[in-house]
């Protein structure tokens, strides 16, 4: 077990108040970490760090600050087994989990150096015949709220692409992942960033996260959280005048139409519904069948579900690792028997040990069982019967979220109009709904959040466009 302190103005600091927190395994149920307690006031010093820094941040030319992600990937790259021990004994994380998190975090830093050098403006042909044209600068002292199931990459898609736009940040992990957000710092700090450019406050979040965003000196907040977090810290924001960009919850239908390879349809949705024992807020938390094999691929699915190894997340063949607390196991299981008690067959799983829910396949899922709308932020693959691809549609878009989709068929006509009507900010055809890529646009619809992030789009997201014009020679006014 070891203390960790917080990064404020380039120094690690324990909270003003003293208090510490204590941060635990999800599998063992132990103290894995003490952490410095934040609250308002050390809310308050690390919004005015951030704000001190921001003129001299601004003015550092693109290329070095870009030469700062690019020296923060290398040293990534060299503690990849440091941050993978942060991942499993923290977040519960697998180490196959662990490792993909890391390697697509060493390639998000690596992208948002190269779009940070080459941020774009335009020009533009005016009837008045001016220079006309824009250029994008820094919004200022960015607010990052992370979540914590995955904790590293959520947190550096704010960090790197904010930082790389010369914003200065406060990053506040969430109270079950601290040590990785602390990490992220200590991480920037060995990659020579100045002092002031990225400060980590640790904390409750309902503390912290509102004086965060209620302090005059921040200009925006980006938020990976539920939506509900998400819902108040919108209300928070516009109450203030600040920007915000949210990214939250989702229910995302994973489609399979009946023309599908049955293994493929059996392996895309365990991977779509078990990964991170379905602690993504891209699972497929909705699996759509059409036709007559429903039957069959649930007996499948079923099948590779109980040959998952399950349990310790250090364990590197472990597939199925700990739900992140007590709490989640209660509420995964509490949606499972009441779909049970509402008709759904229980084909697989259904029990826990310790914070371990087994990977768990329930058929017959209807819209009277909670499970239907409730994300379940657990490992089960909840399958829906539906008679042709336009009830698949329809039952797609009954929820209040529209994160991500999956369809499954080999007609690509009618994936390609599924994909155009189905409510979700993205689509992947032929794919489960879980995917990410750093140069994608990543976000949603609906209640699944406000705006998107990756390449050029976290750009938009981090600098605010100016029109500037040019007058040639000497302009004659009306009057
Ligand atoms: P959460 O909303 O409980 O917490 C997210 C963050 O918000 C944490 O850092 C927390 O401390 C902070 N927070 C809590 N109250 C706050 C307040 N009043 N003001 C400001 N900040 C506050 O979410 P979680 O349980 O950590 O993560 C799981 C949720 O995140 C799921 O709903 C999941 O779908 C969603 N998620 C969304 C995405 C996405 O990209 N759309 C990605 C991952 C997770």
């Amino acid at each position: 077990m070891s203390d960790y302190q917080m990064l404020i103005n380039g120094k690690w600091v324990d909270a003003v108040s003293s208090e510490q927190f204590d941060d635990f395994n999800p599998y063992t149920g132990q103290v894995y970490a003490t952490v410095a307690k934040g609250s308002e006031s050390d809310a308050k010093l690390a919004m005015e760090a951030a704000f001190n820094a921001r003129k001299a941040w601004a003015a550092v030319p693109p290329p070095e600050r870009s030469a700062i992600l690019f020296t923060a990937a290398d040293l990534m790259e060299k503690q990849m087994m440091e941050f993978s021990q942060i991942l499993i004994h923290e977040a519960g994380s697998t180490f196959g989990k662990s490792m993909f998190e890391i390697s697509q975090t060493i390639d998000l830093l690596r992208t948002a150096a190269g779009d940070c050098k080459a941020v774009k403006g335009e020009t533009f042909q005016t009837d008045s015949g001016k220079l006309s044209m824009t250029i994008r600068s820094p919004k200022g002292t960015v607010v990052g709220i992370s979540p914590w199931n995955f904790p590293l990459i959520l947190s550096m898609f704010k960090a790197a692409y904010a930082v790389g736009t010369g914003n200065t940040v406060v990053l506040k992990p969430a109270s079950e992942t601290p040590v990785i957000g602390l990490k992220i710092g200590k991480l920037f700090e060995e990659a020579g960033l100045m002092p002031g450019v990225l400060n980590v406050i640790t904390g409750p979040g309902s503390v912290i996260g509102d004086a965060l965003v209620e302090s005059p000196y921040c200009s925006m907040v980006s938020l990976t959280g539920e939506t509900a977090t998400g819902m108040h810290v919108a209300q928070l924001a516009a109450k203030h005048g600040k920007d915000y960009h949210l990214e939250l919850g989702g229910k995302n239908p994973l489609i399979i139409l009946d023309d599908v390879d049955m293994e493929f349809a059996v392996n895309t949705a365990a991977f779509g519904a078990f990964l991170h024992q379905g602690q993504i807020c891209i699972a497929s938390g909705r699996i759509i069948f059409e036709g007559d094999r429903i039957n069959e691929f649930g007996e499948k699915l079923a099948q590779k579900a109980r040959q998952l190894p399950w349990g310790d997340p250090e364990k590197q063949d472990t597939v199925v690792g700990p739900l992140i607390n007590d709490s989640q196991v209660a509420r995964v299981d509490a949606l499972v028997k009441d779909a049970v008690a509402k008709g759904a067959a229980l084909l697989a799983g259904g029990t826990f040990e310790g914070r371990v829910y087994e990977p768990t396949v329930l058929l017959n899922v209807t819209p009277d069982m909670d499970i239907y709308y409730q994300e379940t932020f657990g490992p089960v693959a909840s399958i829906i019967s539906v008679k042709d691809d336009q009830e698949a549609l329809s039952v797609a878009n009954d929820t209040e979220y529209g994160l991500s989709a999956g369809i499954l068929t080999r007609d690509i006509y009618k994936a390609v109009t599924l994909a155009e009507q189905v409510q979700a900010g993205m689509v992947h055809i032929n794919d489960s709904s879980i995917d990410a890529d750093a140069c994608c646009p990543f976000g949603g619809v609906k209640s699944s959040g406000k705006g998107r992030e990756g390449g050029r789009y976290s750009i938009e997201e981090f600098t605010e466009v100016k029109w500037v014009t040019l007058q040639k020679g000497i302009k004659g006014y009306p009057f």
